[in-house]
């Protein structure tokens, strides 16, 4: 499945080093569909299948979160 077979608005993708369309990040490393208010996903109903797959609050959440800020 394509990255944007769910409906991924293209200004929010871009193509990575070996030819796939992933997720854009913007300065802050975060993704671009990120709402830095709300830390809420602006493209919910849109998300990429990889994020329907991530369990919030699961051990890859933790990891990622533990990875972004140590000791929190
Ligand atoms: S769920 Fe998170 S990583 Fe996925 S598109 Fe939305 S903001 Fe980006």
């Amino acid at each position: 499945m394509c990255l944007t077979d769910t409906g991924v608005p293209d200004h929010f993708t871009t193509v990575d080093a070996w030819g796939s369309v992933t997720m854009r990040r913007l300065d802050d490393g975060w993704c671009a569909a990120l709402d830095r208010d709300t830390l809420l996903c602006r493209i919910y109903d849109r998300r990429p299948l990889l994020c329907r797959e991530f369990e919030m609050g699961g051990p890859e959440c933790l990891a990622e979160w533990e990875a972004a800020w140590p000791n929190s």
